[in-house]
């Protein structure tokens, strides 16, 4: 009961791929259709044989009648048939049956061909719709989303779950829909040829059917122990590898080979189980199988010799046929069950996950509205959802159009959550900000997005070449523009030094880079974004102080037109800035000029100034 019931279960799941299945109807459509031809041709050819054997069985004992008996046949076999016992030569007669037996061998292929043509293709087109649909729905997901979620678990979902799914909607459609029409054909002809043999033949089927059942929620179980423990295994692995460097210098080899051998004996008990299980089922189900052949022979040889329920030679051959080909539909029941239930469970993750709605998205009435213009943070509170930090308290700050800002503060003070907000990776509890005087909920994110370059903290570069790294801030920018941006970034000559220049790769498979150089070519990217704002966070620590100076110079002049807010730990460094704003704990204590701040007996940034001034020379010893 229990077990119908998590069938029952499954099919729930996978009604989220009805709407692919309507997309998809008339592939889908010509599948069924062509796999019921496929096996409605191939249930023809034991009929052809039946009349064969029984035809010589005739001719040998004399008893060959122009009137062939056509009881029991399909409509194009009798038709055929009436033909050829005009024929009086036998051999003539066996050889024209025989080649339509082949050509019908050869119909049937060819409609599996176009079986797998339309059914395994529209499980493609699903699996590359839902593939899309998921990464979509990635993308859509907020700063929050991808902080509750794993990078492995994400790419399980798009790889493992999907292609899970898709030996559903593929392998498992398809073996469905033929058992269906292989049991119905059969079994249709079956009883037209005789009732009472179909009935010996087909009593082993419910033990089988039985036997399937059990031996295969055991195989399902242990499967899934296998994934689990292989998952496990490859975790294991892929950590030694990224961590080599700190096992090695800790000397834990032994400790992690230890914890590896652990996980890889566990992952080899369970294959064996499963090994151990499948030995039973495939033999059982060939035995019983033999069993209906067997029975077959016997009640049919007994009804044939006392000349009972018109049974002749012609139909035990034809029952075995039938027999034969009823045994790879039924022994890939178990299978199919499988494929369905994992299909279900991975279904199930995916419903979990695209039913999530991004907390941040356009609100309804949101528009294109112009967001180049002032900035203001009006008693701005935030605390972080998932530590309950709060990073931003009541916080006030109003950025004029043009302005030039710096922003400082010890770590961890909240400058880098600050740039955040005003980016909506997260939506604040209390207060307002607001652009060109409305509040940013009212922009469409794309909008909002759009105004603001940002060079984030911590720097990601894909895996491309230097030049589409840099592009990646706008896709139509020229080789000239993104060279132009280089240079301002101070980068421009040490990517002419690489190899292969502008056409490096970077990321994991290409050269490494120095945390400076990363650092200097998203800001390259930052610059190439044609936006009014461009915030800097702290995206110059790796640079040694002389270059920062440099690179400092060069922007003052590309950002002359621009708002900027350059978020920096070193004070030294911001001396033509308009305004500096101090942040601690989430607040502003101080802003003003470097000299007005200065003049602040026991302030925060005089604090900072004078601790920087004495550790210069370390900082400068400490960059890159
Ligand atoms: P800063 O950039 O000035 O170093 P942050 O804005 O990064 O400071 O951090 C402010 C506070 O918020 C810190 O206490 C930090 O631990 C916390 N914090 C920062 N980022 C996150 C995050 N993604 N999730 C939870 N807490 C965070
Ligand atoms: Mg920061």
């Amino acid at each position: 009961m229990q077990k119908s019931f998590s069938y029952f279960a499954a099919m729930k799941h996978l009604k989220a791929l009805r709407k692919y299945f309507w997309k998809y109807r008339v592939r889908l459509g010509a599948g069924i259709l062509f796999v019921m031809l496929s096996n409605y041709f191939s249930v023809l050819s034991p009929q052809l044989m039946k009349f064969i054997i029984n035809y010589v069985d005739q001719s040998i004992a004399g008893t060959v009648s122009a009137e062939h008996p056509t009881k029991g046949y399909d409509y194009f076999v009798k038709k055929l048939i009436t033909i050829l016992s005009q024929n009086t030569n036998v051999v003539q007669v066996i050889i024209i049956a025989s080649l339509i037996i082949l050509f019908l061998a050869l119909l049937r292929g060819f409609f599996m061909f176009l079986m797998r043509q339309t059914i395994i293709v529209m499980s493609r087109h699903i699996e590359y719709d839902q593939k899309n649909e998921i990464f979509n729905h990635y993308q859509k997901q907020d700063a929050l989303f991808f902080k509750r979620h794993t990078t492995g678990d994400l790419m399980n979902r798009i790889a493992e779950d999907v292609s899970r799914v898709r030996i559903y909607t593929g392998p498992a459609i398809m073996y469905i829909v033929n058992l269906i029409s292989v049991i119905a054909l059969s079994v249709f002809f079956m009883l037209q040829s005789s009732v009472e043999l179909t009935i010996y033949v087909l009593l082993p089927l419910p033990i089988l059917a039985v036997i399937i059942y059990f031996v295969n929620s055991n195989i399902h179980k242990k499967s899934e122990q296998i994934q689990a423990s292989l998952s496990d295994l490859t975790t294991h692995a892929q950590e030694s590898y990224s961590g080599i460097r700190v096992i090695k210098s800790f000397v834990q080899e032994s400790a992690m080979l230890k914890f590896f051998t652990g996980s890889s004996e566990k992952y080899r008990k369970n294959a064996i189980a499963l090994a151990r299980v499948e030995t039973i089922y495939f033999p059982s189900i060939m035995l019983l199988i033999g069993l209906s052949i067997l029975l077959t022979i016997m009640i049919g040889g007994l009804y044939y010799i006392n000349n009972q329920h018109g049974v002749t030679l012609g139909t035990i051959v034809e029952f075995i046929v039938y027999v034969n080909m009823l045994t790879f539909p039924v022994s890939a029941i178990g299978l199919t069950a499988s494929m369905i239930q994992r299909a279900s469970a991975s279904q199930k993750r995916l419903n979990e996950f695209l039913n999530i709605s991004p907390a941040i998205s356009d609100a309804e009435n949101s528009g294109d509205f112009n967001a180049d213009g002032d900035i203001e943070f009006r008693n701005v509170s935030f605390t972080y959802p998932d530590t309950g930090i709060q990073a931003i308290r009541q916080l006030n700050l109003l950025i004029k159009k043009g302005e030039k800002l710096v922003i400082t503060g010890r770590t961890g003070s909240g400058k880098s959550t600050l740039a955040q907000l005003l980016l909506r990776m997260y939506d604040i509890d209390e207060g307002e900000i607001l652009i060109n005087e409305k509040n940013i909920k009212d922009y469409q994110l794309s909008t909002l997005r759009n105004q603001i370059g940002y060079i984030p903290q911590d720097i990601f570069l894909f895996s491309d070449t230097v030049e589409e790294n840099i592009r990646f801030g706008s896709y139509h920018a020229s080789k000239e523009e993104v060279y132009e941006k280089a240079e301002i970034a101070g980068v421009h000559n040490e990517i002419l030094k690489f190899a292969e220049g502008y056409k490096t790769l970077v990321g994991e498979r290409g050269v490494t880079l120095s945390g400076g150089q990363k650092q200097r070519i998203s800001i390259a990217r930052a610059l190439i974004k044609p936006a009014g704002l461009i915030i800097f966070d702290d995206c110059l620590s790796a640079v040694d102080a002389k270059t920062e100076r440099e690179i400092m110079a060069r922007l003052n002049k590309y950002l002359e037109e621009k708002t900027a807010i350059i978020i920096t730990h070193r004070v030294f460094s911001l001396l033509s800035a308009d305004r500096i704003v101090v942040m601690d704990e989430g607040k502003i204590p101080e802003q003003g000029t470097h000299a007005e701040l200065m003049n602040i007996q026991n302030g925060l940034y005089l604090k900072l100034y004078n601790r920087q001034q004495k550790g210069v020379q370390d900082d400068e010893d400490e960059a890159d």
